[in-house]
Protein backbone atom coordinates (compact mmCIF):
# COMPACT_ATOMS: atom_id res chain seq x y z
CA UNK A 1 0.00 0.00 0.00
CA UNK A 2 1.12 3.36 -0.87
CA UNK A 3 -0.23 6.76 0.87
CA UNK A 4 0.59 9.79 -0.99
CA UNK A 5 -0.28 13.88 -0.10
CA UNK A 6 0.55 16.32 -2.05
CA UNK A 7 3.00 14.26 -3.78
CA UNK A 8 4.90 13.21 -0.73
CA UNK A 9 4.94 9.37 -0.18
CA UNK A 10 3.89 8.71 3.66
CA UNK A 11 5.57 6.23 5.92
CA UNK A 12 3.74 4.08 7.90
CA UNK A 13 3.57 4.49 11.24
CA UNK A 14 5.65 7.38 11.02
CA UNK A 15 2.79 9.66 9.21
CA UNK A 16 -0.14 6.77 9.39
CA UNK A 17 -1.47 4.12 10.86
CA UNK A 18 -3.86 1.41 8.95
CA UNK A 19 -6.65 0.00 10.76
CA UNK A 20 -8.31 -3.24 8.85
CA UNK A 21 -12.23 -3.88 9.64
CA UNK A 22 -14.25 -7.07 8.58
CA UNK A 23 -11.12 -7.76 6.74
CA UNK A 24 -10.81 -11.55 7.30
CA UNK A 25 -13.90 -12.85 5.88
CA UNK A 26 -15.15 -12.69 2.56
CA UNK A 27 -17.81 -9.48 2.39
CA UNK A 28 -17.12 -6.05 2.90
CA UNK A 29 -14.29 -4.79 4.77
CA UNK A 30 -13.22 -1.63 5.50
CA UNK A 31 -9.29 -0.26 6.01
CA UNK A 32 -8.71 3.59 7.83
CA UNK A 33 -5.92 5.23 6.93
CA UNK A 34 -5.43 7.42 10.30
CA UNK A 35 -3.06 10.30 9.97
CA UNK A 36 -0.70 11.09 12.79
CA UNK A 37 2.30 13.18 13.20
CA UNK A 38 2.34 16.16 11.51
CA UNK A 39 -1.11 14.12 9.35
CA UNK A 40 -4.07 14.32 10.84
CA UNK A 41 -7.41 12.55 9.43
CA UNK A 42 -8.99 9.97 8.54
CA UNK A 43 -9.25 7.74 5.02
CA UNK A 44 -11.72 4.97 5.16
CA UNK A 45 -11.50 3.01 2.17
CA UNK A 46 -14.23 -0.12 1.66
CA UNK A 47 -13.50 -3.08 -0.40
CA UNK A 48 -15.27 -6.34 -1.41
CA UNK A 49 -13.38 -9.92 -0.17
CA UNK A 50 -14.32 -12.24 -2.75
CA UNK A 51 -14.92 -16.07 -3.39
CA UNK A 52 -12.73 -17.65 -5.52
CA UNK A 53 -15.19 -20.56 -5.61
CA UNK A 54 -12.96 -23.29 -5.87
CA UNK A 55 -14.29 -25.93 -4.00
CA UNK A 56 -17.47 -26.58 -5.99
CA UNK A 57 -19.63 -29.52 -5.67
CA UNK A 58 -21.80 -30.34 -8.74
CA UNK A 59 -25.08 -32.11 -8.42
CA UNK A 60 -26.64 -33.55 -11.23
CA UNK A 61 -29.68 -32.04 -12.66
CA UNK A 62 -33.29 -34.39 -13.44
CA UNK A 63 -35.85 -33.96 -15.48
CA UNK A 64 -39.19 -33.32 -14.11
CA UNK A 65 -42.10 -35.66 -15.03
CA UNK A 66 -45.83 -35.46 -15.59
CA UNK A 67 -45.92 -35.93 -11.96
CA UNK A 68 -42.90 -36.10 -10.16
CA UNK A 69 -40.70 -32.63 -9.92
CA UNK A 70 -37.05 -32.06 -11.39
CA UNK A 71 -34.26 -30.20 -10.53
CA UNK A 72 -32.15 -27.98 -12.33
CA UNK A 73 -27.93 -29.14 -11.97
CA UNK A 74 -26.54 -26.71 -9.80
CA UNK A 75 -23.20 -26.36 -8.16
CA UNK A 76 -22.28 -25.44 -4.73
CA UNK A 77 -19.67 -23.64 -3.39
CA UNK A 78 -18.45 -24.92 0.13
CA UNK A 79 -16.88 -22.01 0.85
CA UNK A 80 -19.11 -19.40 0.83
CA UNK A 81 -21.96 -21.57 1.22
CA UNK A 82 -23.27 -20.11 -2.17
CA UNK A 83 -25.28 -22.29 -5.11
CA UNK A 84 -24.80 -21.74 -8.64
CA UNK A 85 -26.33 -22.67 -11.95
CA UNK A 86 -22.43 -22.78 -13.77
CA UNK A 87 -19.56 -24.61 -12.51
CA UNK A 88 -17.68 -20.89 -12.91
CA UNK A 89 -19.86 -19.74 -10.38
CA UNK A 90 -21.18 -16.65 -12.23
CA UNK A 91 -24.42 -17.24 -11.51
CA UNK A 92 -26.16 -17.56 -8.60
CA UNK A 93 -29.00 -19.62 -7.85
CA UNK A 94 -31.29 -20.97 -4.28
CA UNK A 95 -31.83 -24.40 -3.67
CA UNK A 96 -35.72 -23.58 -4.27
CA UNK A 97 -34.68 -22.47 -7.73
CA UNK A 98 -33.15 -25.20 -8.75
CA UNK A 99 -36.47 -27.17 -8.57
CA UNK A 100 -38.17 -28.14 -11.88
CA UNK A 101 -41.98 -28.44 -10.95
CA UNK A 102 -43.98 -31.78 -12.65
CA UNK A 103 -44.83 -30.98 -15.39
CA UNK A 104 -48.33 -32.20 -15.28
CA UNK A 105 -50.28 -35.10 -17.56
CA UNK A 106 -51.32 -33.37 -20.91
CA UNK A 107 -54.57 -35.16 -21.80
CA UNK A 108 -56.07 -36.16 -25.08
CA UNK A 109 -59.80 -37.40 -24.49
CA UNK A 110 -60.86 -40.66 -26.49
CA UNK A 111 -64.42 -40.48 -27.12
CA UNK A 112 -66.33 -43.90 -25.68
CA UNK A 113 -67.91 -45.55 -29.13
CA UNK A 114 -70.60 -48.04 -28.18
CA UNK A 115 -69.67 -52.08 -29.31
CA UNK A 116 -71.75 -53.61 -32.11
CA UNK A 117 -72.65 -56.93 -33.05
CA UNK A 118 -68.82 -57.14 -34.63
CA UNK A 119 -66.87 -54.72 -33.46
CA UNK A 120 -65.50 -53.39 -29.74
CA UNK A 121 -66.74 -50.63 -28.57
CA UNK A 122 -64.36 -48.55 -25.98
CA UNK A 123 -65.31 -46.50 -22.87
CA UNK A 124 -64.33 -42.69 -22.92
CA UNK A 125 -60.44 -42.20 -21.49
CA UNK A 126 -57.65 -39.45 -21.88
CA UNK A 127 -53.99 -40.53 -22.97
CA UNK A 128 -51.12 -38.44 -21.88
CA UNK A 129 -49.36 -37.17 -24.81
CA UNK A 130 -46.03 -37.21 -22.60
CA UNK A 131 -46.27 -40.09 -20.23
CA UNK A 132 -48.44 -42.33 -22.46
CA UNK A 133 -50.35 -43.20 -19.75
CA UNK A 134 -54.20 -43.84 -19.71
CA UNK A 135 -56.68 -42.52 -17.28
CA UNK A 136 -60.28 -42.61 -17.32
CA UNK A 137 -60.92 -39.02 -15.74
CA UNK A 138 -60.77 -35.88 -17.35
CA UNK A 139 -58.30 -35.01 -14.20
CA UNK A 140 -55.74 -37.88 -15.16
CA UNK A 141 -56.01 -39.31 -11.30
CA UNK A 142 -57.56 -42.84 -12.18
CA UNK A 143 -54.89 -44.33 -14.16
CA UNK A 144 -55.95 -47.62 -16.48
CA UNK A 145 -55.08 -50.07 -18.65
CA UNK A 146 -56.01 -49.06 -22.29
CA UNK A 147 -57.57 -52.86 -22.18
CA UNK A 148 -59.71 -51.57 -19.86
CA UNK A 149 -61.30 -49.46 -22.23
CA UNK A 150 -62.50 -52.30 -24.40
CA UNK A 151 -66.35 -53.26 -24.51
CA UNK A 152 -66.02 -56.33 -26.26
CA UNK A 153 -68.69 -56.81 -29.56
CA UNK A 154 -72.02 -57.94 -28.35
CA UNK A 155 -72.56 -60.77 -31.45
CA UNK A 156 -75.08 -61.26 -33.48
CA UNK A 157 -78.69 -61.88 -31.57
CA UNK A 158 -80.87 -63.89 -34.35
CA UNK A 159 -84.53 -63.30 -33.91
CA UNK A 160 -87.18 -66.17 -34.79
CA UNK A 161 -86.82 -67.87 -37.58
CA UNK A 162 -89.16 -66.87 -40.28
CA UNK A 163 -90.20 -68.45 -43.69
CA UNK A 164 -88.45 -66.47 -46.26
CA UNK A 165 -88.61 -68.71 -49.62
CA UNK A 166 -91.26 -71.41 -49.60
CA UNK A 167 -90.27 -74.89 -50.60
CA UNK A 168 -91.95 -76.36 -53.89
CA UNK A 169 -91.68 -79.89 -55.18
CA UNK A 170 -88.42 -78.93 -57.31
CA UNK A 171 -86.73 -76.56 -54.74
CA UNK A 172 -85.84 -76.41 -51.02
CA UNK A 173 -87.87 -73.28 -48.63
CA UNK A 174 -85.36 -71.31 -46.90
CA UNK A 175 -86.05 -70.11 -43.13
CA UNK A 176 -84.08 -66.98 -41.90
CA UNK A 177 -83.31 -65.55 -38.69
CA UNK A 178 -82.19 -61.95 -39.02
CA UNK A 179 -80.32 -59.71 -36.11
CA UNK A 180 -81.03 -55.72 -36.12
CA UNK A 181 -77.66 -55.03 -37.52
CA UNK A 182 -79.32 -57.23 -41.05
CA UNK A 183 -76.66 -60.15 -40.51
CA UNK A 184 -78.71 -63.14 -41.46
CA UNK A 185 -78.41 -66.99 -41.00
CA UNK A 186 -80.73 -69.11 -42.96
CA UNK A 187 -81.62 -73.06 -42.62
CA UNK A 188 -83.20 -75.12 -45.69
CA UNK A 189 -86.67 -76.72 -45.50
CA UNK A 190 -86.70 -79.46 -47.48
CA UNK A 191 -88.71 -79.32 -50.65
CA UNK A 192 -92.42 -80.79 -50.87
CA UNK A 193 -93.02 -84.06 -51.47
CA UNK A 194 -94.22 -84.76 -54.48
CA UNK A 195 -98.21 -85.48 -54.98
CA UNK A 196 -100.65 -85.91 -58.12
CA UNK A 197 -104.44 -86.83 -58.15
CA UNK A 198 -106.33 -88.15 -61.07
CA UNK A 199 -110.32 -88.69 -61.81
CA UNK A 200 -109.44 -92.39 -62.92
CA UNK A 201 -106.94 -95.21 -61.38
CA UNK A 202 -107.54 -97.00 -64.57
CA UNK A 203 -108.97 -96.45 -67.64
CA UNK A 204 -111.44 -98.59 -69.93
CA UNK A 205 -111.57 -97.60 -73.55
CA UNK A 206 -113.26 -98.72 -77.13
CA UNK A 207 -111.04 -98.32 -80.10
CA UNK A 208 -111.01 -95.20 -81.31
CA UNK A 209 -112.47 -93.42 -78.13
CA UNK A 210 -110.90 -90.48 -76.51
CA UNK A 211 -111.13 -89.41 -72.32
CA UNK A 212 -109.23 -86.72 -70.79
CA UNK A 213 -107.35 -88.08 -67.82
CA UNK A 214 -107.41 -85.22 -65.44
CA UNK A 215 -104.91 -84.36 -63.40
CA UNK A 216 -104.63 -82.23 -59.90
CA UNK A 217 -103.05 -82.87 -56.42
CA UNK A 218 -99.80 -81.47 -57.56
CA UNK A 219 -98.07 -79.64 -54.74
CA UNK A 220 -96.75 -76.03 -55.52
CA UNK A 221 -94.11 -75.81 -57.99
CA UNK A 222 -94.38 -78.95 -59.59
CA UNK A 223 -95.86 -79.76 -62.88
CA UNK A 224 -96.17 -82.44 -65.92
CA UNK A 225 -94.09 -82.36 -67.99
CA UNK A 226 -94.88 -85.62 -69.92
CA UNK A 227 -97.53 -88.06 -71.22
CA UNK A 228 -96.51 -91.49 -72.59
CA UNK A 229 -98.06 -94.53 -73.68
CA UNK A 230 -96.45 -98.22 -73.26
CA UNK A 231 -97.45 -99.09 -76.88
CA UNK A 232 -98.71 -96.13 -79.21
CA UNK A 233 -100.48 -99.08 -81.06
CA UNK A 234 -102.75 -100.28 -78.10
CA UNK A 235 -103.32 -96.47 -76.77
CA UNK A 236 -102.63 -93.40 -77.48
CA UNK A 237 -102.33 -89.92 -75.21
CA UNK A 238 -101.72 -86.30 -76.21
CA UNK A 239 -99.22 -84.22 -74.08
CA UNK A 240 -102.87 -83.05 -72.48
CA UNK A 241 -103.79 -85.90 -70.92
CA UNK A 242 -106.17 -87.21 -73.87
CA UNK A 243 -105.84 -90.98 -74.08
CA UNK A 244 -107.19 -92.61 -77.62
CA UNK A 245 -108.05 -96.46 -77.98
CA UNK A 246 -106.34 -97.48 -80.87
CA UNK A 247 -106.31 -101.96 -80.72
CA UNK A 248 -107.88 -104.60 -77.91
CA UNK A 249 -105.11 -105.19 -75.31
CA UNK A 250 -104.19 -103.04 -72.77
CA UNK A 251 -100.83 -100.97 -71.68
CA UNK A 252 -99.33 -98.68 -69.25
CA UNK A 253 -99.85 -94.47 -69.69
CA UNK A 254 -97.38 -93.06 -67.60
CA UNK A 255 -97.20 -89.15 -66.45
CA UNK A 256 -94.27 -87.46 -65.73
CA UNK A 257 -93.96 -84.66 -63.26
CA UNK A 258 -90.71 -81.83 -62.86
CA UNK A 259 -90.46 -83.17 -59.62
CA UNK A 260 -89.20 -86.42 -61.39
CA UNK A 261 -92.32 -88.69 -59.98
CA UNK A 262 -94.11 -90.65 -62.15
CA UNK A 263 -97.72 -91.79 -61.75
CA UNK A 264 -99.03 -95.40 -63.99
CA UNK A 265 -102.44 -95.89 -65.16
CA UNK A 266 -103.52 -98.76 -67.13
CA UNK A 267 -105.82 -98.41 -70.03
CA UNK A 268 -107.79 -101.44 -71.35
CA UNK A 269 -109.22 -101.15 -74.95
CA UNK A 270 -111.87 -103.46 -76.10
CA UNK A 271 -113.43 -103.34 -79.27
CA UNK A 272 -117.13 -103.62 -77.86
CA UNK A 273 -119.04 -100.72 -76.38
CA UNK A 274 -117.78 -99.41 -73.02
CA UNK A 275 -120.24 -100.74 -70.94
CA UNK A 276 -121.85 -99.48 -67.40
CA UNK A 277 -120.81 -101.83 -64.41
CA UNK A 278 -122.34 -99.92 -62.01
CA UNK A 279 -124.75 -96.92 -61.43
CA UNK A 280 -125.35 -94.93 -58.57
CA UNK A 281 -128.05 -92.14 -57.93
CA UNK A 282 -127.66 -89.30 -55.17
CA UNK A 283 -131.37 -90.00 -53.51
CA UNK A 284 -133.04 -93.23 -53.49
CA UNK A 285 -136.27 -90.93 -51.13
CA UNK A 286 -137.07 -87.75 -51.78
CA UNK A 287 -139.78 -85.52 -50.38
CA UNK A 288 -140.53 -81.96 -52.02
CA UNK A 289 -142.63 -79.22 -51.24
CA UNK A 290 -145.11 -78.70 -54.20
CA UNK A 291 -143.45 -76.86 -56.88
CA UNK A 292 -140.21 -77.32 -55.68
CA UNK A 293 -137.42 -79.03 -58.16
CA UNK A 294 -134.28 -81.18 -57.49
CA UNK A 295 -131.74 -82.48 -59.30
CA UNK A 296 -130.71 -86.09 -58.86
CA UNK A 297 -127.17 -86.58 -59.55
CA UNK A 298 -125.48 -89.98 -60.97
CA UNK A 299 -122.34 -91.87 -60.88
CA UNK A 300 -121.42 -94.42 -63.41
CA UNK A 301 -118.51 -96.70 -63.60
CA UNK A 302 -116.71 -97.29 -65.50
CA UNK A 303 -116.43 -93.09 -66.06
CA UNK A 304 -115.66 -94.14 -70.04
CA UNK A 305 -118.93 -96.09 -70.42
CA UNK A 306 -120.70 -95.40 -73.67
CA UNK A 307 -124.28 -96.19 -72.20
CA UNK A 308 -126.14 -92.99 -71.57
CA UNK A 309 -127.88 -92.37 -68.42
CA UNK A 310 -131.75 -92.08 -68.83
CA UNK A 311 -134.72 -91.08 -66.42
CA UNK A 312 -138.21 -91.69 -66.58
CA UNK A 313 -140.99 -91.00 -63.81
CA UNK A 314 -143.94 -93.40 -62.99
CA UNK A 315 -146.45 -90.87 -62.63
CA UNK A 316 -145.49 -88.09 -64.94
CA UNK A 317 -148.32 -85.84 -63.39
CA UNK A 318 -147.12 -85.89 -59.68
CA UNK A 319 -143.10 -85.40 -60.67
CA UNK A 320 -141.86 -84.67 -64.07
CA UNK A 321 -138.00 -85.32 -64.79
CA UNK A 322 -135.78 -84.30 -68.00
CA UNK A 323 -132.63 -85.80 -69.62
CA UNK A 324 -130.25 -84.62 -67.31
CA UNK A 325 -132.28 -85.94 -63.99
CA UNK A 326 -133.65 -82.55 -62.88
CA UNK A 327 -136.97 -83.18 -61.19
CA UNK A 328 -140.31 -80.62 -60.66
CA UNK A 329 -142.74 -81.43 -58.28
CA UNK A 330 -145.78 -81.12 -59.67
CA UNK A 331 -148.58 -82.06 -57.06
CA UNK A 332 -148.72 -83.99 -54.07
CA UNK A 333 -148.65 -87.59 -54.16
CA UNK A 334 -145.76 -90.34 -54.68
CA UNK A 335 -143.94 -90.87 -57.98
CA UNK A 336 -140.97 -93.17 -58.62
CA UNK A 337 -138.11 -92.28 -60.34
CA UNK A 338 -136.09 -95.00 -62.19
CA UNK A 339 -132.48 -94.33 -63.80
CA UNK A 340 -131.06 -96.59 -65.86
CA UNK A 341 -127.85 -96.59 -67.41
CA UNK A 342 -127.29 -100.19 -69.84
CA UNK A 343 -128.26 -102.82 -67.62
CA UNK A 344 -128.08 -101.14 -64.15
CA UNK A 345 -130.53 -99.57 -62.89
CA UNK A 346 -131.56 -97.36 -59.76
CA UNK A 347 -134.48 -96.00 -58.16
CA UNK A 348 -135.53 -92.80 -56.46
CA UNK A 349 -139.02 -92.88 -54.29
CA UNK A 350 -140.51 -89.07 -54.48
CA UNK A 351 -143.27 -87.65 -52.46
CA UNK A 352 -144.79 -84.55 -53.34
CA UNK A 353 -146.63 -82.42 -49.97
ZN1 LIG B 1 -17.45 -19.59 -3.07
ZN1 LIG C 1 -48.39 -37.85 -18.24
ZN1 LIG D 1 -75.83 -58.32 -35.59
Amino acid sequence: MKVVCNGKVLVKDTDYRVIYKDNQDIGTAEVTIHGIGEYIGNITIRFQIYCGHNNMLHTEGKKATCTEAGKAEYWYCSVCEKYFSDEAGTKETTLADTVLPAIGHQLNKTDSKAATCTEAGNTEYWTCNICGKYFSDEAGTNEIRLADTVIPATGHHYGEYQLTKEATALEEGVRTAYCSCGAYVTVAVPALTPSIKLNVSSLRLRVKQKYTVKVTGLAKGDSVVSWSTGNKKIARVSQKGVVTGKARENTIITIRLASGYTKKIRVYVQKGLVKTTALKISNTRLTLKKGRSYTLRTTVAPVTSQEKVTFKSSNSKVVSVNAKGKIYAKKKGKARITVRSGKKRRVCVVTVK
